[in-house]
């Protein structure tokens, strides 16, 4: 035996058996996390931490904002070119094993459990272009794959790998607790991409701003969205967490906040007109609470500051929602 490798490890169940089952066929096992503004590494971290291995944090943002733009394999049911990102992550993986002389690369993924992204040939596909081939072990799956190079030469044992297929989680869940495993998420969509509204903030800021600056897609985690009639976005914070949020991101855009009475607070990307910017100060006031207010909100733009004449009418807005 003696195979070293680094396995993909979100935190959820899949990922966490794969490292475990891999360590009883005799290898050891680091895991790899990917990091973009769409997917946080907590989960990954806690799973790392509760299996006792080495966790590799790479940060991923600027490959997966060019596979938004331009997926060669499509997107997922959002905007999640899934096919293609799981590629890039295990030839990602497969460099750094590389450089680090291990002997392969290992996922969580289960045959047929996802019926576009985990099927025989996708998990071909994912193995072709990551350029890994003989090298990515899928051990929950092993047995139903050609054998990897470190089994064929004896570094992990066949044998002790598995057979699972299919969408019931049932034999995941006897495994974990046959291994040990009790912490695990309950299984999720994926990352951020996968999510509908999200999909609309991301295609929207790719036809607008573009997705070049990178802060701008960090904050598509927070805030609602406006596109108003000449083309301005405003993103519109929801609480005070996102509030701050956005008066910290002051360098990527014009703040504009009520001055006078509670409220939220908007990001201006880019101003495309005078009337937008009427138009945002009073998006602002209608998302104020200026009922116990004698007189009009204050607005500060920037650093001026000035009244917005009644009234305010929230449902004015609704037709230049994103989401
Ligand atoms: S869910 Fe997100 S992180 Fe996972 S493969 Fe799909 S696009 Fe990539």
């Amino acid at each position: 035996m003696g195979a070293k490798g680094l396995s993909l490890l979100s935190g959820g169940l899949d990922s966490q058996l794969a490292v475990r089952v891999l360590e009883r066929a005799g290898a050891e096992v680091e895991g790899i996390c990917f990091v973009t503004p769409f997917f946080a590494p907590d989960a990954a971290k806690k799973a790392a931490a509760a299996l006792g291995i080495k966790l590799h944090l790479i940060d991923f943002t600027d490959d997966e904002i060019a596979l938004v733009e331009n997926p060669p394999h499509g997107f997922g049911g959002a905007m999640n070119p899934c096919i293609d990102c799981h590629a890039t992550m295990i030839r990602r993986a497969g460099e750094l094993m590389e450089r680090l002389g291990y002997d392969f690369v290992s996922t969580g993924e289960v045959m047929g459990q996802r019926p576009m992204s985990q099927n025989k040939q996708s998990l071909g596909v994912v193995e072709k272009s990551s350029g890994l081939k003989g090298r990515l072990i899928r051990p929950l799956s092993a047995k139903l794959l050609e054998p990897t190079i470190p089994e064929t030469e004896g570094k992990i044992d066949r044998e002790k790998l598995l057979d699972i297929s299919g969408r019931s989680r049932n034999r995941q869940i006897e495994l974990a607790a046959e291994l040990g495993i009790v912490d695990y998420p309950s299984p999720a969509g994926g990352c951020k991409l996968t999510e509908d509204g999200f999909g609309r903030k991301l295609r929207d800021l790719m036809e607008h701003e573009g997705l070049k600056n990178r802060r701008l897609v960090e904050l598509l985690v927070v805030a609602r969205r406006f596109r108003l009639p000449d083309g301005t976005g405003v993103l519109l914070g929801r609480d005070k967490t996102e509030n701050d949020i956005l008066k910290e991101a002051d360098g990527v855009g014009t703040v504009v906040a009520p001055v006078n009475c509670p409220g939220p607070t908007a990001l201006i990307p880019q101003i495309k007109s005078e009337a937008d910017l009427r138009l945002a100060a009073e998006l602002v006031c209608a998302y104020s609470r200026c009922d116990r207010l004698v007189g009009d909100i204050t607005v500060r733009i920037g650093n001026d500051s000035s009244p917005v004449p009644r009234p305010y009418d929230r449902a004015k807005f609704k037709e230049f929602q994103i989401c």
